[in-house]
């Protein structure tokens, strides 16, 4: 679902579901869609069969939330939390100002995702205004409540959690993906994550300000490396079913965070 006011993107969700709920579930994003505080005036749905395609099952990431507060500690932290995935702090830097200023050439927030070279930050997406859209991913039945009982242990009951876990499960197995910078756009909820394969799903309370209408994601790749082709094919086109919950850790401070990390991995790239 995407929905817009005068041409500009507003909301949007995707999902997996059986056949015998497809009903019910364009009923909800319906009123998700409905529920902006601005009305759209357009809401496109796009429904697929994935009658013959092969769905490929993944656990949700792991969950930790550093406990920090602001959005300044919140982003410096995230640059930090980046550096030890490999990408370079210059380029992390560089996606926090693209996304903290619109991301798309209009000054808009996009409405997928831009792909950044992990070491000078040069943006790799073909379109700037769209970026690149993840879609086809979901929960197996009964996942998705197992998760958000998980999550909600932790304080964090938020429905954007859960679904920006889900989307950063697939995106964490996306070929050649190195990390995930995301911060929403919701003007209301100010939390965001950094998410890659090896460090999972690492939550910071905030990474802007509250009533800031913009957010975005940037997916970190090695330019040298990066298969345009079958990065496209993985994140638009492959089905993935999150079949099991990730752990849900209790809050830890970013310095107990990233002295674990350099003892699992040694040193940050610069
Ligand atoms: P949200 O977390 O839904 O507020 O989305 C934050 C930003 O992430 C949006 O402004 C888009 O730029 C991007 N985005 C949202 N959904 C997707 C998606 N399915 N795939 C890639 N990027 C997305």
């Amino acid at each position: 679902m995407s929905a817009s006011v005068r041409g500009k993107h507003v909301s949007g969700a995707e999902g997996i579901v059986p056949s015998d709920r497809v009903d019910a579930f364009i009923h909800d994003l319906l009123s998700r869609a409905r529920g902006k505080a601005a009305g759209p005036d357009e809401i496109v749905l796009s429904i697929d069969s994935l009658d013959g395609v092969s769905i490929r099952t993944l656990r949700a990431l792991d969950v930790v939330t550093l406990g920090l507060s602001g959005m300044e500690a919140g982003r410096a932290a995230a640059v930090t939390v980046l550096t030890y995935t490999g990408v370079s702090r210059r380029a992390a830097a560089e996606a926090i100002s693209i996304i903290s200023r619109g991301a798309a050439p209009s000054g808009e927030n996009m409405r997928g995702a831009m792909i950044i070279d992990a070491r000078t930050g040069e943006r790799l997406e073909a379109d700037q205004e769209r970026g690149v859209r993840v879609t086809r991913f979901g929960w197996s039945a009964g996942e998705e409540e197992k998760t958000a009982r998980k999550l909600e242990e932790r304080g964090l009951s938020h429905v954007r959690t859960r679904e920006a876990l889900a989307l950063a499960t697939k995106g964490a197995f996306a070929p050649g993906l190195i990390a995930e910078l995301c911060w929403s756009d919701d003007p209301d909820y100010t939390a965001g994550y950094v998410a890659s394969p090896v460090l999972g799903y690492v939550r910071f309370p905030s990474l802007k300000d509250f009533g800031d209408a913009k957010g975005g994601r940037a997916y970190f790749v090695s330019k040298e490396r990066f298969d345009e082709t079958a990065f496209l094919a993985y994140t638009r086109t492959e089905a993935v079913l999150i079949d099991s919950p990730g752990l849900c850790r209790p809050e830890v401070s970013p310095d107990e965070f990233l002295r674990a990390l350099e003892t699992a991995k040694g040193s940050p790239v610069r």
